[in-house]
């Protein structure tokens, strides 16, 4: 009998997991892996809000994938998925074709809009290296222009973020700390630079225990960010960023209106056909769609209930390396000619949400409330934690975030 063709396409935190659990729990006689992404590296999206803001190099965020990946095991393809054709088995690149047998789609998330006019137009996203990198340019190009025109425009100065969730605030955490740099490299007053985050609901941190989230917003507005809570974002321009507020409607002036409120799955698996909520395919406990059995979803893209609240679970990397490492044991199961798959249940840790690289909050094992430094180092063991899972201590050594006391 032939060996199954196992393919993997994506290589975020489920498709890379999904990748190196299979390497280590697989002989290479058993299964043909392949593992197919856009880039020849692997990024850790949780930190390319650092990147956006220019406090960490993107060189940090990204991993060759051939430092991680056995490729004596797994056969990696450096090519974009355009197509899923699920009735034939086969996922079209846009430089060939691949047949699989069981196929596990991690092929993450893109923003959401919502139909705000002129925001995709406009806006900026933290998506991806290069849209992180993007975004540090254009802030820095401004900061350069400011003193190099006959007219100084305080548009080039406002920076404007929209969504006080946990990427917002992530993000304003590192400007906060970056525009002082940026003030005295390019010679512009701190007090000329407005840092604006504008949520929509009635609060930061929606979801949040109020205790931190009243200390978050302290954190950061005695670092200079101004908050417009309960503003509903109506327009973005190429100058200009429209919200109403208590049925106010306000303008700000701004070239950089960074977009951090809205994400959704991959739109790429409703366009093969799979019946999905804005992305998300709602997937049975050993989280494979309804009616096909060699297909299995990790990370974003998979919708899984939360059967406490009746709602869906968030999409996060704590969930999405959870459901790697489960679905790499199912697979290894049914390589083996067994067929009964195991449940997936995520165990939620806690969340931890930085606020620079200073200061943080979170709340972790069941309800323990973590601020400032306590909060950081623990943002710093996770993030260590998960890189030892994927490539050992070599990779915690060359990537990881080691220095727990840098203030
Ligand atoms: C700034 C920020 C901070 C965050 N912080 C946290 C946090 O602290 N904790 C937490 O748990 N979660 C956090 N999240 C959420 C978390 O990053 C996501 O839930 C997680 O990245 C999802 O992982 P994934 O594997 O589904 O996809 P992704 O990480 O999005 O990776 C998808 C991969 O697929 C590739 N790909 C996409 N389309 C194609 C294609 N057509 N062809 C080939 N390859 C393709 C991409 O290049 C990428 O490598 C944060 C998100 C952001 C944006």
């Amino acid at each position: 009998m032939k060996n199954p063709n196992i393919v993997i396409i994506g290589a975020g935190y489920g498709g890379i997991m999904t990748a190196v659990k299979l390497q280590k729990s697989l002989g290479a006689n058993d299964a043909n892996i392949t593992l197919v992404n856009k880039h020849s590296y692997h990024y850790q999206t949780t930190w390319l809000h650092e990147n956006a803001a220019g406090t960490l190099h993107h060189d940090r965020t990204r991993i060759a994938i051939k430092d991680v990946v056995d490729t004596s095991k797994v056969n990696f393809i450096q090519d974009t998925v355009t197509d899923i054709k699920a009735a034939d088995k086969k996922v079209i690149l846009e430089d060939g074709e691949l047949a699989y047998d069981y196929l596990v789609i991690g092929l993450g998330f893109e923003s959401a809009t919502f139909g705000i006019p002129g925001l995709k137009e406009h806006a900026y996203t933290i998506n991806s290296i290069n849209s992180s990198r993007l975004i540090r340019q254009h802030i820095e190009y401004n900061f350069a222009k400011y003193n190099n025109e006959p007219e100084k425009q305080q548009k080039r100065l406002n920076i404007v973020v929209g969504g006080a969730g946990f990427t917002g605030i992530e993000f304003v955490g590192e400007l906060a700390n970056r525009i002082p740099e940026l003030c005295k490299e390019y010679d512009v007053p701190r007090d000329k630079v407005r840092i604006i985050n504008v949520e929509a609901a009635p609060t930061a941190l929606p979801g949040f225990d109020p205790e931190l989230v009243e200390y978050a917003m302290n954190s950061l507005e005695a670092r200079g960010v101004e908050f417009k809570i309960g503003a509903m974002i109506k327009e973005v321009t190429e100058n200009k960023l429209v919200f109403e507020k208590d049925e106010q409607r306000e303008e700000i002036d701004t070239n950089t209106v960074v977009w951090a409120a809205g994400v959704r799955g991959n739109s790429l698996v409703e366009e093969a056909g799979f019946e999905a909520n804005r992305g998300r395919i709602p997937v049975r406990k050993d989280l494979r769609p309804e009616g096909y059995d060699d297909v299995f979803i990790v990370g974003d893209c998979a919708l899984i209930m939360n059967e406490e609240t009746e709602r869906p679970y968030p999409p996060t990397a704590q969930i999405a390396i959870q459901e790697a490492e489960h679905t790499a044991k199912n697979l290894a199961r049914l390589v083996k000619g067994e067929d009964h798959l195991e449940p997936f249940k995520p165990n939620i840790q806690g969340t931890v949400a930085s606020l620079g690289h200073n200061d943080a909050i979170g709340v972790v094992f069941d309800d323990k409330k973590l601020f400032g430094w306590s909060a950081t180092a623990m943002k710093k063991v996770i993030d260590n934690r998960y890189l030892l899972k994927l490539g050992g201590l070599p990779l915690v050594l060359k990537k990881g975030k080691l220095n727990f006391f840098n203030f």
